[in-house]
This record gives C-alpha cells, structure tokens and sequence, in this order.
C-alpha cells in the first residue's frame, strides 16, 4: 500500500498543510467551506512509476494513473473514461478564423467529461471503505457519480435542483441512484449536501471541496499536452461553472510543461453566461458580485462558484482571461458546432465556441492563432433546450408531392449520377 506520491493538503488561502491520509475536505482555519485545499506530489515518485510511451494514443485517463492521487493498491473504478479525440474542425475554424481543434469530452461514458474526476472520486471512495457516495450536482455529475457508484457497488444519494432538465434526473435513476430534487438552486443543493455530508459522514464527491475531485480533471490537461506535443495550442478554451475543470486542466498541462514532456504551455480562457458570471466578474475585479445564476446553460448555471480561486489562478498563471456571453450567443454555437462539424453539444459544451467568437471580435484571440475548445458535455441529455434553437420540424405527408412541395421539381438528369453507378456496378 503506497500513497507516498501524494505529499499534502495544502491550503489556497492560508498555506496550512495537512495528511492526505485523512479523509478532509477543507482547511478548518476558515469559514465555512471557503479553505479549499490542493494537492501537492512528490515528482521524483511519479516520474519513476510513469514508464507510459507519450505517442499520443491514450485509450483511458487511467494512462496516467502514477499522477492521480489514488494508493497504488486501488483498483481503478473504470468505465474507460478519458481517451477522447482531440479533432480537427475546420469548418467551424474558418467561420471563427482560427486553427481549431475540439476535444470531444462530451464521448465520456456518462457524456460529460466530470467521469474523468468521478472515477477517481469513487476509487478513493470503494478503496477507503466507504459504502455511500453524495453529491450535490447541476445534473451531470449526478449521472457520472450514479454511473461509477453502480459500477463500484456503492449506494449513491444525490441532491440535484428540481429544474434540473429532465433527462439528467433520468440518467442518474437508470444507474440505480437516490436522486433528492431540492425545491430550490444549485447553490442550496450545494449547501444540503455539504450538511448531510458533515452529519451522515457519506463521501462527498463535490468537486469544490473534495481536493482529490478537481485532480482527476488534471488527465484532460496531461492529454491535451500528449495530444498537441511539438504544436501546443495558443488557446485551450472551457465554460466554466465552479471552475474546477479549467483549473484543472491548467494544472495537468502545467505539470507536463514543468516535467519537460512538453515545451510551452497554452492560455486558458474561461468563458461563462452573461446570468452566471461569478468567476468572470472576481477576475476583472468587479466588486458587485452577483450571486444569481439565470442561465440556460444549466451545467454553468453556478451563483457562488466554489473554485474561483483556482480558476482566476489558472487563468493568471496561462496568460489568459475570462469572457461572459449572453445565453442567445450560447445557444446559438450549439447549431454552429453541431451544424459545422456534426458535435452535438450541451451549451455548456458548446460555450467555448461563443467565447471564442467573441474573444475574436474584441481582438483577445488573433486571426490564425491556434485555438483547442474543449466540448465538455454531450447535447442529447438536454433536446428540450437545443429545440429553442433549431425551431420545430418540418410536417410532410407520406408522398412524393409533399417532397415536391419543399424543394420544387427534381432537376432534368438528376439521377444519372446514380444511373451511371447502378451500371459500373453490372460492370
Ligand atoms: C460541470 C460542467 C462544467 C463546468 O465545470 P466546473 O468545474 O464546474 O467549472 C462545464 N460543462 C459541463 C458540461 C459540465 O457538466
Ligand atoms: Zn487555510
């Protein structure tokens, strides 16, 4: 049994350190839950334990297992998380003028990059000998924590908003878990499972607090390092809605960065909704904060962010910043993503693309420049929200005439082409 990689607990706000052998959320020298503490690790360890070629080709996050901080005894609670595609998109890159690339996070196996944390999360958890795993969630990590509690055996008691769209509430129940819809926002939801957390003792997986969370979402910034080694992109970009994913990521490239695997590390930009912009308005120092979150991006729809600290750090160490975008400009980059390179995205997943966008306009990105948006959830969980988007469909009787009716008469000749196929093929 070994966690000798792991070295501390140490605390954002005040620097105290702590055993991360015990089970701790937050630094206790604060109020409340605002002491959240990060990881810190011993690279000779990692760096003798991590013998995995760097050729590009992750098949699970899980290649990177020497950097996670689970004992090296545990046996991974997998469903091949992490691996996603980092694919080209130049459609979508012309109408932006930027070298785009996307990482298709939204193909995890619950269909938001949050397995990545979550099967990290459930490991500790089944290995500490925890029987019941909490949460509070927007929707998704509900379904990924309720997905690896299952696949781990464990029992899975989740606090969501009841506005919640519908097929997140499903997901989660398919997978076997209790799902508590809380008569009021994410941010009371929040604060319930922080309660039960303290008077039930269930492992918390909230990825603010719980410091071992945010370092499984570090395996996206090691792949986008092994992914882009020799042509580190100018920009990588997230939505952001605690800020955990891009803190992160940032933290996974830097270390790669530092470690001399790659040689230069990209700026992060955080882009948020115009109604849920906590994060974006702490790092332009904005000091009318508001804590209201009014956004359809539901995934994003965070008032009091739990992670604005790491996020403005990684936004500050990259050389980068933050944006907000109106909800229009968020949904409308859905049907832009899904229409320029067939990546059907949730709008927090599509969100980058609106950022990038609008980081074009005010000169923030510059033409040509090299830009990965990262698409951090799949479209499908949520039709009811992209239907405001793509209008309602076209009703046709069952006949030729009503095809007639849309798109006129057939062209004279046109179908030769297939003629001529039939016939090549009689050889
Ligand atoms: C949770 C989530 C985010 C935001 O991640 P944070 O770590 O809360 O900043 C973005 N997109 C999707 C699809 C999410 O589920
Ligand atoms: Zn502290």
């Amino acid at each position: 049994m070994s966690l000798d990689h792991v070295e501390t607990l140490e605390c954002t706000l005040c620097g105290a350190t702590y055993d991360p052998e015990r089970v701790i959320y937050t630094c206790p020298n604060h109020d409340g839950v605002t002491g959240i503490l990060d990881v810190t690790y011993d690279y000779d360890v990692i760096q003798d334990r991590f013998d995995a070629p760097l050729d590009g080709h992750v098949d699970s996050q899980w290649k990177y297992d020497a950097f996670l901080p689970v004992d090296t005894d545990a046996t991974p609670v997998t469903l091949d998380e992490g691996g996603t595609d980092l694919l080209d998109a130049p459609r979508l890159g012309a109408e932006l003028g930027v070298d785009l690339a996307v990482k298709n996070d939204g193909a995890n196996p619950t269909g938001c990059f949050k397995d990545r944390a979550t099967s990290v999360a459930v490991t500790k958890a089944r290995f500490g000998g925890q029987d019941v795993v909490t949460c509070a969630s927007t929707g998704n990590a509900a379904a990924s924590l309720a997905g690896y509690a299952a696949r781990a055996g464990l029992d899975a008691r989740i606090f969501v908003p009841a506005a919640a769209p519908e097929g997140k509430l499903v997901q989660p129940r398919v997978y076997g878990a209790d799902v508590l819809a809380v008569d009021g926002s994410y941010d009371e939801a929040y604060d319930l499972s922080l309660e039960v957390t303290d008077t039930y003792g269930w492992y918390n997986r909230n990825a603010a607090i719980n410091p071992f969370q945010i370092e499984g979402k570090r395996t996206v910034g090691h792949e986008l390092a092994e992914q882009t080694q020799g042509a580190v992109p100018d920009w990588i970009v997230f939505s952001m809605g605690d800020g955990c994913t891009i803190a992160g990521c940032w933290k996974g490239f830097r270390e790669f960065a530092e470690l001399g695997y790659v040689d230069d590390t990209p700026r992060m930009l955080g882009v948020q909704s115009a109604g849920a912009s906590a994060i974006h308005d702490a790092f332009h120092g904005h000091d009318d904060v508001d804590d209201v979150a009014d956004t359809l991006a539901d995934a994003i729809a965070v008032g009091r962010p739990r992670n604005t600290l790491k996020a403005c750090r990684a936004l500050e160490e990259s050389g980068g910043t933050a944006l907000a975008v109106p909800d229009e400009d968020i949904l409308s980059a859905v049907t832009t993503l899904g229409g320029t390179e067939g990546i059907y995205a949730e709008p927090a997943g599509a969100a980058p693309v609106a950022g990038i966008r609008r980081a074009r306009e005010e000169g923030i990105i510059e033409a040509g420049e090299s830009v990965v948006a990262v698409v951090t959830g799949m479209g499908l969980k949520d039709t009811a929200g992209a239907n405001e988007a793509v209008g309602d469909v076209t009703g046709i009787a069952p006949s030729l005439d009503a095809v007639e009716a849309t798109y006129g008469a057939p062209e004279p000749g046109a179908t030769d082409g297939a003629a001529a196929a039939y016939t090549d093929l009689d050889g």
